[in-house]
């Protein structure tokens, strides 16, 4: 492209999740985050959700970096995966602030990535060009430390990126920096709208401490702390309330242990040595001098939380009389699982406390529709692109940007893939791009398709079949009967229904020998047979794997 700057999201648009968004100009390529999402039910066993970046692997030689706005899984976490994706021609630079870079550091080393790049920390304030616009970073309030928006300054104005923030902790230079943004002009805002559903803000962090603190005086043993690994201003504060009241602090979960562990090694938190103690040691010490801070805020059943409500943790069992604080609110779609750990807590004789049972104990990183109202007040952009956000949270950012003045034009809806055109005379929508979803599962990416994804479904709902028998090479008769092995599918795997289903395929073997036909289209006829015949009986269609061999 010659002029103009072109705004593309690969991800993070119309979903909550894997945030990642193009920038192009004449002079490059940039890419803002690299973010993950985490799977749903529906996709059986993959482990990971990736934004597919192929139109920036194609222009792999004009991308001049890739920015990194804060350090949570949805803006980071892709990153090993992307970095692979783009190859090891050279190393990419990506800028991001000290914690990001950490973090960031720790998740290469993981992924065996850290020469596809060249890290580069960028302070908050200094201007950055780049690809032919310049970049710079401004503090953010969100559930992070050193979390960043962006202000890009491009021959066609000034854009804000929020990226994740709330209002309520911002930064005093941050919010300085946004208002005399205001008095230049900004062109363009985009802002994060996931919690645009909420009124009102949420609680400030300083209320979720003392609640925190009330709990801590009134326990009679034990406390087990849990929230997201990556809270790490959450952490901070219960290791304060841990060593006013007396306590040692036990990490438990290697997330937890490894963002601790940076966190301090950066100056992020300052924690006296001598109250850290090992977690077989915080086994044997006096339950009232414990705090035991763990992974498992969102029900996941190998977390260290996880293991313990149900008993199978190496070190740590419930005991009565323990105190159990969960303090997070469950992502959707992790409700179940988080309610199963709390029975099973109560159920072990522990004192649970949870949102929304337990008030401000949960503070959210990000702006209510409140907040975002009087960002939009502050900054009154010409135009505005509402990101990180389902389609209705867009949409009611439209419908809030329009209450605060915006001609109805200058609110643009944004999809994955679709380019967003900026030049002197406006913002339009422009044409899509190769973009989408790459599946991750365990060490292979993208290997994952529609066919795999059916298959297993299928194994879910309907079972598999695999029958095996042996044919004579020469003659084609039988020379080992068919044997039926079914999991999963009801009445198959014993009994008279699988002796007829055993008879059936004979029948086919034996025809079979008769006119000597491929092993492949043998293997076919005994599928399609027993497919059939289970249909008839059962109105499943398990998944059927015919093994037969010749001898
Ligand atoms: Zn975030
Ligand atoms: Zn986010």
């Amino acid at each position: 492209m010659k002029r103009g700057l072109r705004l593309t999201p690969l991800g993070g648009v119309g979903e909550v999740g894997k945030n990642c968004l193009l920038l192009e100009t004449g002079d490059g390529l940039i890419l803002i985050d690299a973010g993950v999402q985490f799977p749903d039910k529906e996709l059986l066993g993959i482990d990971l959700i990736i934004p597919d970046i192929s139109y920036v692997a194609d222009r792999r030689d004009r991308l001049r970096g890739i920015i990194i706005t804060h350090g949570h899984e949805d803006h980071l976490g892709a990153l090993p995966y992307l970095l692979n994706a783009l190859g090891s021609r050279s190393r990419i630079p990506v800028y991001g602030s000290r914690l990001v870079l950490g973090l960031a550091r720790a998740r290469l080393e993981e992924h065996k990535a850290e020469h596809l790049c060249q890290l580069t920390e960028l302070d908050f304030g200094a201007v950055l060009p780049l690809g032919g616009i310049t970049v710079e970073l401004f503090p953010v309030g969100h559930s992070i430390p050193d979390a960043a928006g962006l202000i890009l300054q491009s021959a066609y104005g000034t854009i804000v990126h929020t990226s994740d923030f709330k209002l309520g902790e911002m930064p005093a230079a941050g919010l300085q920096r946004l208002t005399s943004l205001a008095r230049s002009g900004v062109r363009l805002l985009l802002s994060d709208t996931v919690r645009i559903e909420s009124p009102e803000p949420t609680p400030s962090e300083s209320a979720v401490t003392e609640t925190i603190r009330a709990i801590f005086a009134e326990a009679p043993g034990r406390i087990i702390f849990t929230t997201f690994a990556s809270n790490l201003a959450r952490v901070g504060s219960v290791i304060n309330v841990a060593q006013e009241q007396g306590r040692f602090v036990a990490i438990a979960g290697r997330s937890m242990e490894r963002n601790l562990a940076i966190a301090r090694e950066g100056g992020y938190l300052s924690v006296p040595d001598e109250l850290l103690v090992p977690l077989d040691r915080a086994a044997r010490l006096p339950n009232r001098r414990v705090v035991i801070i763990m992974t498992g805020s969102q029900g996941e059943p190998s977390s260290a939380l996880g293991r313990m409500a149900f008993g199978e943790h190496r070190i740590l069992h419930i005991r009565e009389g323990d105190t159990v604080i969960l303090s997070a609110t469950p992502i959707p779609g992790n409700q179940r699982t988080v309610s199963a750990i709390i029975d099973n807590l109560f159920r072990a004789g522990a004192r649970v406390f949870y949102p929304p049972v337990t008030p401000n104990l949960h503070s959210s990183g990000h702006a209510s529709r409140q907040e975002i109202g009087q960002l939009l007040e502050l900054l009154k952009p010409q135009y505005a692109i509402p990101m990180h956000g389902e389609f209705r949270m867009m949409k009611l950012f439209q419908l809030l940007a329009q209450e605060k003045g915006l001609p109805p034009d200058h609110v643009i809806l944004p999809e994955i893939g679709r380019s967003l055109e900026i030049d002197h005379n406006g913002i339009r929508s422009g044409g899509l791009i190769e973009s989408g979803t790459i599946l991750v599962d365990g060490l292979t990416v993208g290997e994952v398709n529609g066919v795999v994804l059916r298959d297993r479904r299928a194994l879910a709902s309907e079972g598999i079949l695999v029958v095996a028998a042996t044919l004579s090479r020469t003659s084609g008769t039988i020379i080992r009967p068919p044997q039926i092995f079914a999991r999963g599918v009801p009445s198959m795997e014993d009994g008279p229904f699988l002796t007829e289903a055993e008879a059936r395929v004979s029948r086919v073997l034996r025809n079979a020998a008769e006119i000597e036909p491929e092993n492949r289209i043998v293997s076919e006829a005994v599928k399609s047979v027993l497919a059939e015949f289970i249909y008839q009986r059962t109105r499943l269609r398990p998944m059927i794997l015919p093994v037969i061999s010749e001898l």
